[in-house]
């Protein structure tokens, strides 16, 4: 019988999960990674995943499963079950899914989020590379770490918290969360107090504040912040504004937007006009599937490859 090669733009559902045989009979190599979403369709994950396992001579695929929120804990638990390595979590499974593991790892665990399960023995663990992932994204978008910033992180749900949580824990110089709703900034602020209460003291400013969203409160920070990431969906739809407009930016400034599109996102442009240094959410992207990929095969992940991929 001819066997088909599974294309990365296939797409399984729960009901394909739990009659896996069948569904991938003719698949091969074998699908023993994927992401689950919802929306999916999207997701870039599989055409980085793909090429790091080919060019690793490991004889496997990664796929798409589109599982709603109602469906992740039959998902997972017919993933238990089958013969897979792990999978990725994005929307709208990334905080729900800490209630079905049964380990995670410390940031996972502070986080009350995870993004990426590693299966052992039918034991789901589970981890954040989102967060290590921004990070190694800032050092390779602008040489710096993160410990030498004053970051000021726009927004505070999943990407947000992962986000304010590295710069916490790597010791940043001083760290601003903002939030459409405030009191979520203030709640992340709150939540991140620990990590701030060193002898580092900068000034006149507080070492970790929250703000509103608003042009008066930002446009005080921005003199006293280097870095700003726009942690917000803003930039993912044709028309959206930018989170911040040009006028308010200053030429002092690295500029991340973990959006990405094939255009140039409107943050990156408006940072550019105001002179600032900017770059999109591809190499945070890239960054955190290679740290997923070294939590399942416990070796370095081909960057490069998976990069040239994207
Ligand atoms: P989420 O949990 O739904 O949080 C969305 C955040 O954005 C909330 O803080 C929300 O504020 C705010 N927001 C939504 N619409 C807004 C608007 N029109 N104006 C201002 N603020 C708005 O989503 P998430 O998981 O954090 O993801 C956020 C974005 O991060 C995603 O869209 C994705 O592009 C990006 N991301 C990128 C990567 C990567 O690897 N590059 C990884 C993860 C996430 P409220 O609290 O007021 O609702």
């Amino acid at each position: 019988m001819k066997r088909k090669r599974e294309s990365v733009t296939d797409r399984y559902t729960l009901a394909d999960l739990e009659n896996w045989q069948k569904a991938t009979r003719d698949v091969d190599p074998p699908i023993r990674l994927g992401v689950f979403g919802d929306p999916v369709a999207h997701s870039l994950s599989p055409q980085m995943q793909n090429a790091a396992l080919k060019y690793s001579k490991i004889d496997m695929q990664y796929a798409r499963f589109h599982i709603r929120a109602n469906e992740l804990s039959p998902a997972l638990h017919a993933l238990t079950k089958l013969d897979f390595i792990g999978v990725n979590l994005t929307l709208p499974h990334k905080m729900a899914a800490a209630n079905h593991i049964d380990e995670v790892d410390e940031s996972a665990r502070r986080l009350g989020a995870v993004n990426t399960l590693k299966i052992d023995n039918g034991k789901l663990r589970g981890f954040d590379t989102d967060g290590r992932g921004f990070s190694r994204a800032i050092r390779e978008e602008f040489s710096v770490d993160l410990r030498d910033l004053r970051v000021m992180v726009l927004g505070a749900g999943g990407a947000g918290h992962a986000i304010a949580m590295q710069c916490a824990m790597e010791s940043c110089e001083r760290l601003v969360t903002v939030n459409r709703t405030f009191e979520k900034a203030k709640q992340l602020a709150a939540e991140l107090q620990e990590f701030f209460t060193g002898p580092k003291v900068l000034g006149p400013v507080p070492r970790l504040q929250a703000v509103p969203w608003e042009e008066t409160a930002i446009r005080f920070q921005i003199a006293n912040v280097d870095l700003i990431v726009n942690a917000t969906p803003l930039g993912l739809n044709p028309g959206d504004p930018s989170p911040i407009s040009a006028r308010l930016l200053a030429p002092h400034l690295m500029v991340y937007d973990t959006t990405y599109s094939d255009k140039r996102t409107p943050f990156v442009s408006a940072a550019m006009e105001a002179g600032a240094r900017a770059a999109n959410g591809l190499s945070m992207l890239l960054h955190q599937g290679a740290r997923a990929f070294e939590i399942w095969f416990g070796r370095e992940a081909p960057l490069d490859v998976m990069r040239a991929a994207l």
